[in-house]
């Protein structure tokens, strides 16, 4: 199918395979994938390790915001994959573990932080043909993509995707704390007064809590061709 130069946004609740869907979009499509989760969870590594976050959760902003502005994270393409760095140093394994999921939400609701990662977003969004996952692309980031999708699914399969996810990166989660982990982050993401996660007005909404994902191409496939016109 050829599609246009878009943009497709990918928004929605933690754990809804938004990042599996939109990879499988732009394999699909050739667009370039943009994870803006990953930024967020590299800021909070940054103030992880660097003694910005206190051990009853406060956040130093002072410090943070003063470190932003020579805080380098970008993306590298390692063995056909978008992984992210700091310098030279590869984190994209350190950014998933339960310790950064456990802060990042905080984090993502500060003002400054979401300017610096929304400034580095709308810089690769310049030349269209990309898929961004995250939880405002089509709200704030790119209020104008041409595709918004929405993703959901029940709290249990989310739970159940994150708990075997973090198994097989060898971590030994608790199904308990995932599922916590993941509502905290929803309740938080959805009620912080910057760029709060809601579902835009002409977005189209994806509940894949029992689809495959070639039904979930297949119907993203509909949706572009409803909204283009093409047919094949
Ligand atoms: O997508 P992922 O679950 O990796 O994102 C981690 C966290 O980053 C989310 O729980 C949310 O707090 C934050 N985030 C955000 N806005 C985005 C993407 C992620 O606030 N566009």
């Amino acid at each position: 199918m050829l599609v246009p130069d878009i943009i497709i946004a990918v928004d929605g609740y933690s754990s809804t395979g938004k990042s599996s869907f939109a990879k499988l979009l732009a394999k699909e499509f050739s667009f370039l994938y943009l994870d803006s989760g990953a930024l967020y969870r590299g800021v909070t590594l940054f103030a992880q390790e660097n003694g910005l976050i206190a051990a009853d959760n406060a956040i130093d902003l002072p410090g943070l915001e003063k470190a932003l502005e020579s805080l380098d994270l970008h993306f590298e393409n390692v063995d056909g994959k978008s992984m992210l760095f700091t310098g030279g140093r590869n984190i994209e394994k350190e950014i998933r573990t339960m310790k950064v999921s456990s802060q990042v939400s905080p984090i993502a609701a500060v003002g400054f932080v979401r300017a610096f990662v929304d400034e580095k977003l709308r810089g690769f969004g310049r030349d269209k043909r990309v898929v961004m996952d995250g939880r405002d692309i089509g709200t704030t980031v790119f209020p104008d993509a041409e595709i918004k999708l929405f993703m959901t699914a029940s709290v249990e399969v989310r739970s159940q995707r994150r708990f075997d996810e973090l198994q097989a990166k060898g971590e030994n989660p608790d199904m308990a704390e995932v599922m916590k982990n993941l509502q905290e982050r929803d309740y938080i993401d959805s009620h912080r007064e910057v760029s709060p996660l809601v579902q835009a007005p002409d977005a189209f909404v994806l509940d894949n809590s029992s689809m495959t994902f070639a039904e979930e191409l297949a119907w993203v496939r509909g949706v572009i061709q409803g909204k283009f016109g093409i047919l094949e």
